[in-house]
Parts: structure tokens; C-alpha cells; sequence
């Protein structure tokens, strides 16, 4: 057995060594209170640190009963334990030597609550971090006294603090625990009682600012308040009973002022197709789980879309049923974006003026006079809306404060009044009877069935000269796939570096076990969907890293449309979907 002593005397051994020598830590070491696994040992202090792994009993890690009961419940955890070890870590951490010597890192979760490696909690309380650390050189060669330090000291300090439950605190641990499972309880409601979201009183919607994603704190944040005429109740586990704004299926509009909080308001409400942590503000907010937002992305590649719901005959004749471009328009980008995302299986969709092309959204009756139809491919999507909700049961919320048209198409309006809601919608029926747009309806035929797309898995290749598999993350909005790299800046739901780069190993799955030629675009995302489902994030990467978390099938099928190099062969739909 690899005991302790038996590390302190390695280490001394290869003292002065070259840093290869390191190679030797691999395998499990046995501490008193944890098994220590180096998995993979940096080949120079200055390349990417060396991956271990502790793994805690349940006697050590002693988190009590109550907080294992559901999957709900230890994910709330898992989160909660990471980020305290990264805090830990960060504090804790001491320079011991040349390069990255001494570092300790974890891939830490944001506000959003996902499923994630870096810290597993076990059903029956054993608890597993994953992170990195750099083993100390003097120079290039092994700092063995360093080393010791590091391992014996920095990492057990570490792990002790922020990994036991004793050392977090068990009503903290609790308090994350059940505010997870409420939040999941709450959006299981919202089927059952036909609601795209629900925003409880008191929520605490702004945040700190455009780069800091922790809530507004102080006199200024607005709590949320409900509007009469759309409050509701819902019982939960933990909670009890908790009131709240619930925005029924169909199509609704958010109106009022400019920075009134209609933005933040719907950010908030894409954010609730995720769990919030204990503290966000946003713990019950939660929204239609498969709810996409939508918005335009001039200069975005498109591969073979149906968009002919919205567009007709191009200038130069494109074909709008199989619509290609390396330098969509915001038109053509946002109408792509609609069809990819039901594609994907979105049953909500959410748009805000801010982010939309205004001629995708509305043409008005001045404009459908000036320019004929004959002159004009766009069918604006306010043509669209109900059809969209009636034969396909999509619902909407839809930011605007530019254009009255569309209250004659709305379900629901909300409006703004510095940051405070209410429902306007009687008012919104009397001014859309009282003034008529004068508008015509344009085209309102059939949006039954779109076109099956099925990728060509040549045209998907993750491999480089140097590498079979190349998928990488330097940023969250920047994934690295083979030799392209996919921007995915307007992809507003992918919220962590750890859910993009798990997007990108999920469109390494998706290419090398269902991709076949045959296979449609939405049966691929299933699959892998069903994959993870199953056999959990594991499967993305044997390799245990502990760098992937939690996305849902837009996400994957955001990148995968993003794709430059995509091409699809794209057939008549055989029947009513895709
Ligand atoms: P709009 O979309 O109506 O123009 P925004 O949602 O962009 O308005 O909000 C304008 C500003 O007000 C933003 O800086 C936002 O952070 C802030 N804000 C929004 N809601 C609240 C609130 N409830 N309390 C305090 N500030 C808020
Ligand atoms: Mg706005």
C-alpha cells in the first residue's frame, strides 16, 4: 500500500531530479483521512498542471443523511462543495517554486446549479474533487521538500477545510441541498399547470453587473413583486408555500419604458431553465426547461436550414427550404436560430427587442405599402406567433416596447414600471380594438412540418495534423473543435467554461458513435441526450479531468450549428415535425 511515508520518501528520493521524475507519483496514495489519486503528471512545471483526484468516505466527508436523499440534493452539494475548495484553495495556496509549483485549481460552478465534475457527491455520502495542481521545480528540476509541502500540507489543509462537512457547516450544506430540490419541485409544476416560467415574490432579478453574475445587493435592487391577475402558488418540499408571477403557455408580451427591467426580467427567465444556488436571488425562478432564446447573429454560418416559414425567394434565388450561407443576415440568422431551436426540441422561445432584427420581428402597414410583397421575402414573425402556438404549441415571451402590433397576437402582457410588474393585458385587448393597425396578415399558411436535416459526418471533424480529438475552451464562448474554432457568443444559455467544453465532447460523441449520414439532426441530440442521461458526464471523457458540467440539447445543437464546416443533406419531412 502507497501510505504517506512511503510519499514523503519518493519524494525525498527524487529530490534534485529531473521533473520527469514526477512521473513516478502516479497511482493511489493512502492518507489518513482520503485516497489521493494522481491521475496524469504535468510533463514541466510550466505546462498545464498534474490531475488528481481525493476521494472521502462517507465516515470523513460526514454529511448527514438528510442532505444524500435525492439526486437533487447531492447536486446542490457537489456545487456548494466546489466552490468552498476553490475559495480554500485560493486562499490557502502558497508559490513553491518555478512556474505553476504549488498551484492548487478546481473548475469552480458560477450562480447555476448543474450537474458537474469537479466535486461528485455519492448516494451514500462519499464525496469525490477532482482538480489540478502543479508540482513544485526549482527551475526545471524537482523541489522533493517543495513537493512534500504541497501534498502533505497545502492539499490535505485544503481538502479538510472545504470538502467536510464539519469544517463547511451542516446548515449551510442543508440550506443548498433543499433550495436545489425546490427549485427542481417548482419547475416540474410548470407543465403540469401549463406555465412557461415562474418568478417568485421577492426574487431578486438584477445583477451586479454586465461581467459579474452574483445578484444586486443593496437599497437599489428592486425585489420582484407579483401582478395581480397572474399570481399563483406553489407547494414546495422545503419551502412550503411560495407566491409568485406565473406566465401561462401561449404568447406573451413584455412591455414598458426604456430601463424599466424588461430585459432583466427576461434574462432572468432564460437563466430559469437552470437551478439557482442558495443565495442568487434567482432560487425561484425557474422556466420551461427545454425554453431557448432566440436572437439575431449577422455573419453566423448557416447549414442547410427550412426557413422558408419566414423567408421566401431570395434576390438571387437561394433556396430558403435548405438555406446555406457563411454570412448569415440578421434576418436570415434569426430565423434559422427559430427553426434550429424547435429542431432541437424548444417549446419556448424567448426574444428580446435588444437582440432581435426589428425586420424579422414586424413590418408595419406604412412599409407593407411602400414596399409590394412581390419585393419583400421576409414573412415577420408576428405572422407567425400563433400559428407557431396553435399547430405546434410553442409559446413565446417576447421583450418589446417598439412596436403595439403585436398586441394584437399576445396571450398575456406584462408591463414594466420601474422594475415592478403588472398585468396589462385587458388594457393591451381595449388599445388594440380601439386603434386597428391597418396591417395586413401576411401569408398565413401552414408551419406544420420543416425540412429532416441529416449532417454529413465528413463534414464534422475533430481531428488536427497532430491529434485524432482536439477540443479545447479558452473562454466560454470559444470552442475549439479540430481544426475550427466555434463562436458562440449569441449563445445566451451557455452559462460556464465547463458546459462548453462538455458541449464540445458531446459533439465528439455525437460525430464518432451516431453520426452516420442517415441519422437526423434531432435523433443525434437524443441520443447523446439519453447517453448522458445514463451513464452521466463520465462518458464525455474517461479521463475523469473534472472540467465538464451539465447542457441541454439546444446547447449542443447551438455548436453544432455553428459549425463552419457543417453540411447536411436535407429531405421533406415525412410527416408533421422534422
Ligand atoms: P429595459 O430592458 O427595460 O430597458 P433593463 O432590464 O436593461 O431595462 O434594466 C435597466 C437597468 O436597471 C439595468 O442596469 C438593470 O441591471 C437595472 N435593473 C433591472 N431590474 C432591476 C431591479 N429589480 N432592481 C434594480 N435594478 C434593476
Ligand atoms: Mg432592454
Amino acid at each position: 500500500m502507497n501510505t504517506v511515508d512511503t510519499l514523503v520518501d519518493f519524494l525525498n528520493g527524487i529530490d534534485g531530479q529531473g521533473y520527469k521524475a514526477y512521473k513516478g507519483l502516479r497511482g493511489t496514495w493512502a492518507f489518513p483521512d482520503f485516497a489521493l489519486h494522481v491521475d496524469h503528471v504535468q510533463g514541466d512545471p510550466f505546462a498545464a498542471p498534474s490531475r488528481v483526484r481525493v476521494i472521502l468516505p462517507p465516515e470523513t466527508a460526514a454529511l448527514e443523511g438528510d442532505v444524500l436523499t435525492s439526486r437533487s440534493r447531492r447536486l446542490g452539494v457537489a456545487s456548494l462543495l466546489a466552490k468552498r475548495f476553490n475559495e480554500t484553495a485560493r486562499r490557502t495556496m502558497v508559490r513553491r517554486g518555478s512556474g505553476k509549483s504549488g498551484l492548487i485549481e478546481i473548475e469552480t460552478p458560477g450562480q447555476e446549479v448543474l450537474a458537474q465534475t469537479a466535486v461528485i457527491v455519492g448516494e451514500h455520502g462519499t464525496v469525490e474533487a477532482r482538480f489540478r495542481i502543479g508540482l513544485p521545480a526549482q527551475g526545471r528540476r524537482v523541489c522533493g521538500r517543495a513537493a512534500i509541502a504541497l501534498v502533505t500540507t497545502d492539499v490535505p489543509a485544503v481538502v479538510n477545510q472545504s470538502l467536510r462537512a464539519g469544517s463547511v457547516g451542516h446548515q449551510d450544506i442543508r440550506q443548498h441541498a433543499t433550495t436545489n430540490e425546490d427549485a427542481d419541485a417548482l419547475r416540474a409544476e410548470l407543465a403540469a399547470r401549463s406555465w412557461v416560467a415562474f418568478i417568485a415574490d421577492g426574487a431578486k432579478l438584477a445583477r451586479r453587473s454586465g461581467v459579474d453574475d452574483r445578484p444586486l445587493l443593496g437599497d437599489t435592487a428592486v425585489p420582484f413583486s407579483t401582478p395581480a391577475g397572474l399570481t399563483a402558488e406553489v407547494e414546495l418540499p422545503n419551502a412550503g408555500t411560495v407566491r409568485g408571477m406565473a406566465i401561462p403557455r401561449g404568447v406573451t408580451l413584455i412591455v414598458g419604458g426604456g430601463y424599466h427591467g424588461k430585459s432583466t426580467l427576461l434574462r432572468a427567465i432564460e437563466r430559469g431553465v437552470y437551478n439557482h444556488c442558495y443565495g442568487d436571488g434567482r432560487e425561484c425562478v425557474v422556466t420551461d426547461p427545454s425554453a431557448a432564446t432566440i436572437r439575431a447573429e449577422d455573419g453566423r454560418s448557416v447549414a442547410g436550414v427550412d426557413i422558408s416559414a419566414f423567408i421566401g425567394t431570395l434576390p438571387q434565388g437561394q433556396d430558403t427550404k435548405a438555406f446555406s450561407t457563411p454570412n448569415a443576415s440578421g434576418s436570415t440568422s434569426q430565423a434559422a436560430a427559430i427553426v434550429e431551436a424547435l429542431e432541437a426540441g424548444a417549446t419556448s422561445l424567448l426574444i428580446d427587442e435588444d437582440t432581435a432584427a426589428t425586420n424579422f420581428m414586424i413590418r408595419d402597414r406604412r412599409m407593407q405599402a411602400l414596399i409590394p410583397k412581390e419585393e419583400e421575402p421576409i414573412t415577420p414573425l408576428i405572422d407567425r406567433v400563433r400559428s407557431l402556438w396553435e399547430t405546434r404549441g410553442v409559446s413565446f415571451v417576447i421583450v418589446l416596447g417598439g412596436s403595439g402590433d403585436y398586441l394584437d397576437v399576445a396571450d398575456t402582457v406584462v408591463a414594466m414600471k420601474e422594475f415592478r410588474p403588472s398585468d396589462v393585458t385587458a388594457d393591451a385587448r381595449r388599445v388594440a380594438s380601439e386603434l386597428p393597425t391597418g396591417r395586413k396578415e401576411e401569408e398565413p399558411g401552414s408551419i406544420e412540418v420543416f425540412r429532416t436535416r441529416r449532417p454529413d459526418p465528413t463534414s464534422v471533424d475533430p481531428s488536427t495534423a497532430k491529434r485524432e480529438a482536439e477540443i479545447k475552451v479558452f473562454k466560454k464562448h470559444s470552442l475549439v473543435f479540430g481544426n475550427e474554432t466555434i463562436a458562440l457568443s449569441a449563445v445566451a444559455q451557455l452559462v460556464s467554461r465547463a458546459q462548453t467544453l462538455a458541449v464540445g465532447r458531446g459533439l465528439l460523441l455525437a460525430r464518432t458513435r451516431f453520426m452516420d449520414g442517415r441519422r437526423s439532426v434531432s435523433e443525434i441530440l437524443n441520443l447523446v441526450t439519453e447517453v448522458i442521461e445514463k451513464d452521466g458526464l463520465d462518458e464525455l471523457d474517461d479521463r475523469k479531468v473534472g472540467d465538464l458540467a451539465h447542457f441541454r440539447p439546444m446547447e449542443l445543437a447551438a455548436a453544432l450549428n455553428r459549425l463552419r464546416t457543417l453540411e447536411v443533406c436535407s429531405t421533406e419531412a415525412a410527416e408533421a415535425g422534422f
